[in-house]
């Protein structure tokens, strides 16, 4: 990740979840020091400053522009203070990366109807939210990018039970596709990206757990059989697809999805 060309050169962007649940390239992370390298002004946004911590080091080893900011993005007036703290810090908001997001296992039996609801809170709401309070400064300068972080599993069935995830992050797909089309002509893009199966600080997190019971190879080599590429990717694969979403040259790419999954759902089995 050294080849800084500035192809975000003084855009300011919001990214939500820009920690990390552990050391590693988690989206986030890998999202905000991608864009700081390529010259953005990073708004980095976490429920939990110290998930951030490792965020803002590596961005400040090459002076990169991060402002750190805690905010749980389901929570509208919180969201509201965001936005005015990121004009009163940039003056604008060009790019907003809606990466706040995550699983619970379960199909409608299992799942409890109060982790549905939080599913689609975590998984949707909060870009609901982000682009309500976030989308009116783009309007009124007539451009923007936003880049959502949808799933393979928001189009396809990923092996485990998730349906709350899974009908969130679809919905997140085409949320993003009926915005794009309505600010089409206002000059802002929507688009997604769907990462497959990754090897982030998240799945190791799962592995140790797995560890615990004896079978965490067994649970890497099962995920890596999967992808046709043989090889888990990682934040840094999620990051570069986005940052070609939210910069420039995508200026005629809207209302579109971009999968980041070494092949696999182009699979059939
Ligand atoms: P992560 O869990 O490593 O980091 C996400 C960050 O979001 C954490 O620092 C956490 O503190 C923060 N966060 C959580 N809830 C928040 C809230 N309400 N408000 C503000 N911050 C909050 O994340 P990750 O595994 O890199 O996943 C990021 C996104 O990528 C999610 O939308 C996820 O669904 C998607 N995704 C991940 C994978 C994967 O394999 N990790 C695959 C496909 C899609």
């Amino acid at each position: 990740m050294n080849h800084s060309q500035g192809r975000l050169a003084n855009k300011v962007a919001i990214i939500t979840g820009a920690g990390c649940v552990g050391p590693g390239w988690g989206n986030g992370r890998a999202i905000a020091m991608r864009f700081a390298q390529e010259g953005a002004r990073v708004f980095a946004v976490d429920k939990d400053m110290d998930a951030m911590t490792d965020t803002l080091a590596l961005i400040k080893e090459f002076n990169g522009d991060v402002t750190p900011y805690t905010c749980d993005v389901t929570d509208s007036k919180a969201i509201q203070e965001l936005v005015a703290a990121c004009v009163k810090q940039y003056g604008t908001v060009d790019i907003l990366v809606n990466n706040v997001g995550g699983p619970v296992r379960g199909g409608p039996i299992e799942l409890s109807e109060e982790n549905w609801d939080a599913q689609i809170n975590i998984n949707l709401k909060t870009v609901f939210l982000m682009c309500k309070y976030v989308m009116p400064i783009m309007e009124a300068k007539g451009a923007g990018s936003i880049v959502n972080i949808s799933s393979t599993s928001g189009i396809r069935f990923s092996g485990a039970p998730q349906v709350g995830y899974a009908a969130a992050k679809a919905g997140v797909i085409q949320f993003g596709r009926v915005v794009a089309v309505e600010y089409a002509k206002k000059g802002i893009r929507v688009n997604s990206v769907l990462p497959g199966l990754l090897h982030t600080p998240l799945v190791e997190a799962v592995l140790a757990g797995a560890q615990a019971g004896g079978d965490a190879e067994g649970l890497l080599k099962r995920r890596q059989a999967r992808i046709p590429m043989s090889f888990m990717g990682d934040g840094r694969d999620t990051a570069n697809a986005v940052l070609f979403l939210a910069s420039d040259e995508a200026r005629f790419i809207t209302g579109t999805e971009l999968v980041v999954d070494g092949g696999m759902s182009a699979k059939c089995d």
